[in-house]
C-alpha cells in the first residue's frame, strides 16, 4: 500500500476516502481538514486568541498541537474536575504538554474553587455525574473565556463525537439538541462566546493516528463514569455500521449539517438573563421552536444558538416555571446549601 500523495510507503488507510497516506502526508492531509473546518464554518481568524478546551485526552491535545503548528494563538484551558486519580493524571498531561510547548495553561481547579469536585456536586445534587460534570464545563469554559477576554472556545470533539451524538438526538427526536448541533455556535448573548469544533471533519482513529505519529504523549485511560455511557454504545453501532459501510458516519453528520438551514444567533436576545450570573437562563429550545413556528419555520431549521449556562432536562428550561437563575447556579445553590 503506497501513499496517495509521494508514494512512500502508507502507514494509514482511509477508507472513506478509499486513500492511504505516509506519516508526512497524514498530517498535512490532518491539517488540511481542520484549516477546511475552520475556514468553512468560519469559527476564527488568525487574529484572535483561541481558549481551547484541554482535557488531556487525545482530541483535545492533538487539536492543540494542530491549531500552533497552524500559526494560531492559542491558550488552553483545563478543568480539573476532582475524579481522583483520572483528574490527577488528565492535569498532569496537560500541564506537560503545555510546559513542552512553550504553550499557556489556565488551571481552573474545581474542588478549590467550588469547594466539591464532579463526585460531591453529583451526590449533592442528585444528578448522575456526567450530567452534572457537562453543565460545570460548559459553564466554566464559557465563564473563563468571558472573564479572560477570549471570543471563542474551542472543543476536541471529533467525527465520531459528533456522528454519535447525532444518532442519540434522532433516536431520541430530541429537537432542542438537534437546533444546538453545530460545528459552530454563535455567540447569540452577550453573555455567551462563540464555540467551535474544528475537528469535526475528522474520524477518532484518525486523531489518535496524528497522536502517536506526532508523539503527543495523552491519557489513555478513560474516566470512570464513563462506563456504560450512551454515547460510547451508539459509537459502537457505528464502528459496526462503518465496518460493512466505510463513509456512513461522515454521510450521516456531514450530510445532516448540509441539509439543515444556516442557524440564526438572534433567539436568545430578550431571554431572560440570571439573576446572579447574568447568561440566559434556558437552553432557548422552546423558546426558539416557538419562535420558528410563528414565523413558519420548522423546528430543524431552526437556531443554532448556544447557552452552555442551562441544563434542558430541567422542569424549567422545557416550559415550566422560569426560574430567576441559571442551570449552573441552581446546581451551585444546592452544592452550597
Ligand atoms: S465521563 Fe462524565 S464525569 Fe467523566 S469527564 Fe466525561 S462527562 Fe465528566
Ligand atoms: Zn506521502
Ligand atoms: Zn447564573
Amino acid at each position: 500500500m503506497k501513499c496517495r500523495v509521494c508514494q512512500a510507503k502508507a502507514m494509514i488507510k482511509i477508507e472513506r476516502h478509499h486513500t492511504a497516506f505516509c506519516p508526512i502526508c497524514f498530517t498535512d492531509y490532518v491539517h488540511k481538514q481542520v484549516e477546511r473546518a475552520v475556514a468553512d464554518e468560519r469559527m476564527f481568524t488568525r487574529s484572535e486568541e483561541i481558549l481551547l478546551a484541554v482535557s488531556g485526552g487525545k482530541d483535545s491535545l492533538a487539536l492543540w498541537e494542530i491549531l500552533i503548528k497552524l500559526g494560531y494563538k492559542t491558550a488552553g484551558l483545563h478543568v480539573d474536575l476532582g475524579i481522583g486519580d483520572y483528574s490527577r493524571a488528565s492535569r498532569a498531561k496537560a500541564e506537560r504538554f503545555a510546559d513542552s510547548r512553550g504553550a499557556r495553561l489556565i488551571v481552573h481547579d474545581l474542588p478549590n474553587e467550588l469547594g466539591a469536585g464532579i463526585p460531591q456536586i453529583a451526590e449533592k445534587t442528585d444528578r448522575p455525574p456526567c450530567s452534572a460534570c457537562g453543565l460545570v464545563k460548559r459553564y466554566s469554559f464559557n465563564q473563563i473565556a468571558l472573564e479572560k477576554g477570549f471570543s471563542v472556545v474551542a472543543t476536541g470533539h471529533n467525527l465520531d463525537d459528533e456522528a454519535a451524538r447525532l444518532l442519540g438526538n434522532v433516536l431520541h427526536w430530541q429537537e432542542e439538541y438537534l437546533d444546538k448541533q453545530s460545528p459552530v455556535l454563535p455567540a447569540a448573548h452577550e453573555k455567551l462566546v462563540k464555540k467551535v469544533k474544528p475537528l469535526y471533519r475528522l474520524a477518532e482513529r484518525e486523531i489518535a493516528a496524528y497522536s502517536i505519529m506526532n508523539r503527543i504523549e495523552y491519557i489513555v485511560e478513560e474516566c470512570p463514569n464513563a462506563t456504560g455511557a450512551k454515547l460510547l454504545v451508539y459509537k459502537d453501532v457505528l464502528n459496526r455500521l462503518e465496518e460493512n459501510a466505510p463513509g456512513t458516519k461522515h454521510n450521516f453528520y456531514l450530510t445532516f449539517l448540509r441539509r439543515r438551514s444556516a442557524g440564526s444567533a438572534e433567539f436568545t436576545e430578550g431571554f431572560p438573563t440570571c439573576q446572579r450570573c447574568g447568561q440566559p437562563t434556558q437552553a432557548g429550545g422552546a423558546a426558539r421552536r416557538k419562535a420558528a413556528n410563528d414565523s413558519g419555520e420548522s423546528a430543524l431549521a431552526g437556531a443554532t444558538a448556544s447557552a452552555p449556562a442551562a441544563h434542558p432536562s430541567s422542569s424549567q428550561e422545557n416550559g415550566g416555571a422560569r426560574s430567576p437563575l441559571c442551570g449552573y447556579c441552581r446546581l451551585m445553590e444546592r452544592v452550597h446549601a
